[in-house]
């Protein structure tokens, strides 16, 4: 079998509209520059507007392709001018060998942005694998290791306001959900009314959800070490599972810091590439669970071999989940002690998957492995207006 075409395309759509109302948005790295504020409310509920995703597909000679997506411009930039020349003529099914040759062909490749763009070749590949054998990727991998993987809520774009917080947090635990995370929306630059803010944010939603639920906590690398370690101190009590990105991941002391300033367990991973740099952060003494992103850290190859390392040093694996369908058959190939869970966002998954056919979601706080062939990913053509080719 040989990789006769690397197709970008776009398809558009029309959203009529969201269920959730406007919430707010998490702290970000650029929050320093109170001129570059990107605005306090995210999401909307009314209105038709039009969606528009991009998608790669993998075809070949036997007919068989494999496809992923959504993704951004900037990766299938990545996959258009730099993966495509390299992968036509190639067997898609050495999909090992063509992540390790992947990896090593820019100077760049090791990480960031080119690593973004070889990952959803490699999700592809493996749809593409599973397609070509008629099994989901999941037992392609070695599983099942369980039929349904526990997803945790992940609240991004809600209220932060504590009364409304709370208020949600309850209803998520009321739908089942057996664990939630929760974004602080405030920084340093906030000051001690924002870190007041975020505090009684937490409160809350500690008070509401009960003090046996599984809670976690965000900040998207927007903060410094002295403000998270205040944090973290005053988010002992609380009880969190982990406390995600208080700063960027490549700041190995930084985090060390943080995770020695009290008990809360520090996650990250989200923002790592391949497993040499999940390594460091192991060695390092930097982490407790770890968050690699099959979508942007080398794909589910990466993963696997992330889990491995992670599993050697007692560490979890609970992929972010930019994406859920990659992670979930990673999960559903690994002991559940090495992938406890996946994530699961609750707005953001509602435009991910507004395309597919069918819809991933989480029953009973769980998500039931696929059963189709690949990955189970199926664009819904009834709700496709328009599809063309993304050339750059
Ligand atoms: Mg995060």
């Amino acid at each position: 079998m040989k990789i006769t075409d690397v197709v970008l395309f776009r398809i558009t759509g029309k959203w009529t509209g969201s269920e959730f109302p406007p919430g707010d948005r998490q702290a970000r790295p650029l929050d320093v520059y109170p001129e570059l504020d990107q605005g306090a409310r995210v999401g909307t509920s009314d209105g038709v507007r039009t969606m528009r995703a991009i998608y790669v597909e993998i075809q070949t000679d036997a007919g068989v392709s494999g496809l992923f997506g959504p993704i951004q411009e900037a990766q299938a930039f990545v996959i258009r001018k730099s993966l495509r020349p390299f992968l036509i003529g190639r067997d898609p099914l050495a999909n090992e060998a063509l992540l390790d040759q992947m990896i090593r062909m820019d100077r760049h490749g090791r990480s960031g942005m080119f690593m973004t763009g070889v990952s959803p070749v490699d999700c592809a590949l493996w749809d593409l694998k599973g397609k070509a054998w008629d099994l989901p990727v999941y037992r392609l991998l070695g599983g099942p290791t369980r039929e349904r993987v526990p997803a945790y809520a992940s609240m991004l774009g809600f209220s932060v306001d504590p009364e409304g917080a709370g208020q949600t947090a309850l209803v998520y635990r009321e739908k089942g959900f057996t664990a939630q995370k929760w974004f602080f929306r405030y920084g340093p630059a906030d000051g001690d009314a924002g870190k007041a803010k975020n505090l009684a944010m937490a409160r809350a939603v500690r008070e509401a959800v009960g003090e046996d639920y599984t809670l976690m906590f965000d900040a998207f690398m927007g903060w410094d070490v002295s403000y998270a370690v205040a944090m973290v101190k005053a988010l002992s009590p609380l009880n969190p599972a982990w406390m995600e990105e208080p700063v960027p991941p490549e700041r190995i002391g930084a985090l060390r810091k943080i995770r020695e300033a009290s008990d809360v367990p520090v996650a990250t991973g989200e923002h790592v590439y391949t497993r040499w740099q999940a390594k460091e952060l192991l060695v390092g003494g930097a982490v407790d669970v770890l968050q690699n992103d099959p979508d942007w850290t080398g794909g589910i190859t990466e993963l696997v071999k992330v889990c491995a390392l992670a599993s050697a040093f007692e560490t979890p694996v609970v992929a972010h989940g930019h994406s859920l369908l990659p992670a979930l058959h990673v999960a559903g190939a690994q002991p559940p002690v090495t992938v406890p869970r996946v994530e699961f966002l609750i707005r953001g998954q509602e435009t991910k998957q507004f395309f597919h056919r069918p819809i991933y979601r989480p029953e009973q706080g769980a998500v039931a492995l696929p059963d189709l062939p690949g990955l189970g990913l199926v664009l819904d053509e009834e709700k496709i207006d328009d599809r063309s080719d993304v050339v750059f």
